[in-house]
């Protein structure tokens, strides 16, 4: 069976539509998120309509479009899988001086303190529990860590974390004028994640364990940011992540990964697979790879014996949201590029 194409199909994006207004008015009913998250730092230009350009800092002679979140970089082909915020506050050698602020109530997951050992330089990673689900929040480029901060500490939304810096690995360096956060939002792939690296790549360097960014899936801030400010007390995370964009749907014969029972939230019940039983998962991948919307799939729902296999795709997402490079057209047929299977590989590794 070819992979169908939404846009042509038309029914499974109804069917979406459909499925994410129904999350909707589900999640109306549950109640509301009392968490919120805060700007990282004391640049708020964000909010004011009209002057994210003092919000933003831009890649060397690029407009400040390129530092925020998605297809923003090397013409759209490159994602950016973060926000890079302007410092605002500079010390006497004009280096950057901004506190850096947990943006929600959380705790200390991770601190990379060695520079060398990655293109964020130093940075923190903190975990929050927003609306019944794992999210991580990460501040890179730091110049110092604060005192005695560490791994499993509670703290607090707004509590200083670090002081902006413009540390990295790169061969090419931060300049002064450049200094930002880089600040990303993100959800946890896999929690076997260093098993699944020594096994994908034998004698391959994992210097972050669990936290290296093949497993971290970032939203977009931004986006997040602007909706909480907008609906206030009324905003749900949860929400946002069920009504992505639909990349691509794929179908996994997998049926116990950890995915599962880290985001409960996003998986739909099927009467079917209750009864029947579950063979595996029909899952709804956005542009960057997050699933976030799963289906158990009764056997005889699935009728490809495939491990993994490429259900449908979004053209439209695809041409405005290429950059993750998970699905890619030969000869007129959709299918999954090696990455797009690797990334699969790593969700469902058990
Ligand atoms: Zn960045």
């Amino acid at each position: 069976m070819t992979p169908r194409t939404i846009s042509a199909a038309g029914r499974a994006t109804a069917r979406w539509v459909r499925g994410c207004l129904g999350w909707l008015g589900a999640a109306a009913c549950v109640g509301l998120n009392a968490q919120t998250f805060r700007l990282p730092t004391a640049n708020r230009t964000l909010l004011t309509p009209g002057h994210q350009a003092g919000f933003y800092t831009g890649t060397v002679g690029r407009p400040w479009t390129s530092g925020t979140f998605g297809c923003v970089r090397t013409g759209g082909a490159q994602l950016h899988e973060g926000l890079d915020i302007r410092s605002v506050q500079r010390d006497r050698q004009g280096e950057p001086a901004d506190p850096v602020m947990a943006t929600a109530d959380g705790t200390v997951a991770y601190i990379n303190s060695h520079a060398s050992l990655s293109a964020y330089g130093i940075y923190v990673i903190v975990r929050h529990g927003i609306d019944g689900m794992e999210v991580y929040s990460l501040y890179a480029h730091l110049s110092r860590i604060a005192d005695g901060l560490r791994v499993g500490q509670p703290v607090r939304a707004g509590q200083t974390l670090a002081i902006m810096g413009r540390t990295a690995n790169t061969r090419q360096s931060i300049s002064r004028e450049r200094a930002h956060l880089h600040f990303e939002l993100c959800l946890l792939i896999n929690e076997h994640f260093p098993q699944w690296h020594r096994r994908t790549y034998r004698d391959g360097v994992n210097d972050h364990g669990l936290w290296n960014g093949l497993n971290l899936a970032g939203l977009d801030p931004e986006s997040i940011l602007l909706e909480q400010h907008r609906r206030g007390p009324r905003f749900s995370l949860l929400n946002v992540v069920r009504c992505q964009t639909e990349l691509c749907r794929v179908v996994v014969r997998h049926t116990r990964f950890p995915w599962l029972q880290r985001y409960p939230a996003l998986v739909q019940r099927n009467r079917l697979a209750e009864r029947d039983g579950v063979a595996g998962y029909e899952i709804a991948l956005n542009f960057n790879g997050i699933p976030f919307h799963l289906v158990p799939r009764a056997p005889s729902e699935i009728r490809r014996r495939a491990p993994i296999h490429l259900l449908s795709v979004n053209e439209s997402e695809q041409r405005l949201r290429p950059c993750r490079g998970l699905v890619r057209k030969i000869s007129g047929r959709w299918e999954l590029t090696p990455k797009g299977v690797q990334f699969l590989e790593l969700l469902t590794f058990p």
